[in-house]
């Protein structure tokens, strides 16, 4: 089952993705998470890409193609792939497309986690994530038992620097220019399946396990 998560930045696609990873034993691929570990990391690649993150913007086609190139040629995509955060421009769209058909695969389900600006800047400046382990809070509608401090690993939570409200604006205009238009090559090819995000977590597991649940 290959299925791509589309959506805007905090729609809450990350989530959903882990949910259908664990629920189908497929691998969550995400690129965000990718190129942050290279940051943490200290790589040539996350010094290249850490001021491009920091800034909202989009890291070049090329290497986002070859990173992603790389990943779908290891053996645990072979049962399928949840990927989130890529494709994000026509480009990426079309080199995966071109990608998979190399390895008699497509993409089965697009889909489309819809959420307004507005519900995103609030939701991304109530975000926090453990530094240690990487799990993600929301201090309105999932806070850590005690303040500000991861659950699991007794750390004090951050603020990651792209989730701050100029950011997120910035980060929401790109993918308003950028990605919508990869929304549409998918509604064009009928593998384009929309959920309201606003929704909460449960409901919209519920509607992700309709969609995709028949070919388990
Ligand atoms: P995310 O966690 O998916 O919101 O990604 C965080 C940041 O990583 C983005 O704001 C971009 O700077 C970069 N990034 C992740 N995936 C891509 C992609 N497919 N194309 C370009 N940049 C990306």
């Amino acid at each position: 089952m290959n299925i791509v998560m589309m959506g805007p930045p905090g729609a809450g696609k990350g989530t959903q993705a882990k949910f259908l990873s664990k629920e189908f034993g497929i691998p969550h691929i995400s690129t965000g998470d990718m190129l942050r570990e290279e940051i943490s990391a200290g790589t040539p690649l996350g010094k290249k890409v850490e001021e491009i993150l920091k800034s909202g913007k989009l890291v070049e086609d090329k290497l986002m193609i070859d990173i992603i190139r790389e990943r779908l040629s290891k053996k645990d995509v072979e049962k399928g792939f949840i990927l989130d955060g890529f494709p994000r421009t026509l480009s990426q769209a079309e080199a995966l497309d071109e990608l998979l058909e190399s390895l008699h695969k497509r993409v089965e389900y697009s889909i489309y986690v819809e959420v307004p600006e507005k519900v995103i800047v609030e939701r991304l400046s109530a975000r926090r994530v453990c530094p240690k382990c990487g799990r993600i809070y929301n201090m309105i509608s999932n806070p850590p038992k005690h303040d500000e401090i991861c659950d699991v690993c007794g750390v004090k939570l951050i603020t990651r620097d792209d989730d701050k409200p100029e950011t997120v604006r910035e980060r929401y205009k790109i993918y308003t220019e950028m990605t919508e238009p990869v929304i549409n090559y998918y509604r064009k090819r009928n593998v384009l399946f929309t959920v309201d995000g606003t929704l909460d977590v449960e409901k919209v597991k519920e509607m992700l396990l309709n969609i995709v649940g028949g070919t388990k």
